[in-house]
């Protein structure tokens, strides 16, 4: 199980008390956030991309991040994947599903996945490793139950056409526990490692 600590709105030091205990991935998502962080964040973690990606900040999010876990569309693709190609390197990418339908949130609707990332796999520079999602809100954790079951459908049907898969992000703080049930292999967790975010 991999944890990303979500790290918006956490001050560096904060995020650093979190790899000394033990985090290795840290999930960012803002671009410029993501950039001041990193400069005074020597330690050697991995950084994710877990927040709504513009296209005009395609090309610095590649330079910036290792891993992108919010494509939703194939022109951000397109721009990930030549921007990787400057930047000398090969980038995981996780397609964002909106798995609840929710007209607000982003990422592809399920019956979308499946022709996004047969056009991901001929990208050279883009390494899909699996699907990333936000379900709606729960008021209690059973709330999420079947948005991850369907998530983990997805994935298996995904596999079974032969994609290579390993990744399943899923569950935040108020789920977690039944996103791993679910199957989840990546959570995403914010207030769960810090408390309450500090209010702007
Ligand atoms: C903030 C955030 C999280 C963590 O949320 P918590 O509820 O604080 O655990 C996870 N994923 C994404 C995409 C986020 O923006």
């Amino acid at each position: 199980m991999i944890v990303v600590a979500a790290g918006k709105d956490r001050p560096p030091e904060e995020l650093r008390a979190a790899i000394s205990a033990g985090i290795h991935h840290i999930g960012e998502n803002y671009v410029q956030e993501a950039e001041k962080k990193k400069a005074v964040i020597l330690e050697p973690v991995t950084w994710h991309m877990i927040g709504r990606l513009q296209k005009n900040k395609a090309n610095k999010a590649a330079i910036l991040f290792d891993w992108v876990q919010t494509v939703d569309s194939l022109e951000l693709a397109r721009k990930l994947s030549s921007a990787a190609a400057r930047a000398g390197k090969i980038l995981p990418v996780l397609i964002q599903v909106n798995i609840g339908r929710e007209p607000q949130k982003a990422g592809v609707l399920p019956e979308e996945v499946l022709p996004l990332a047969q056009a991901i796999q001929d990208l050279p520079y883009l390494e899909l490793r699996g699907l990333m999602a936000i379900p709606p809100a729960p008021e209690k954790p059973e709330d999420s139950r079947p948005y991850f079951r369907a998530m983990r459908k997805l994935f298996d049907e995904l596999r079974a056409e032969g994609f290579p898969l390993d990744t399943l992000s899923m569950g935040m703080s108020a789920d977690w526990e039944v996103a791993i049930e679910e199957g989840a292999t990546m959570i995403r967790l914010g207030t769960a490692l810090f408390g309450p975010r500090p209010s702007p």
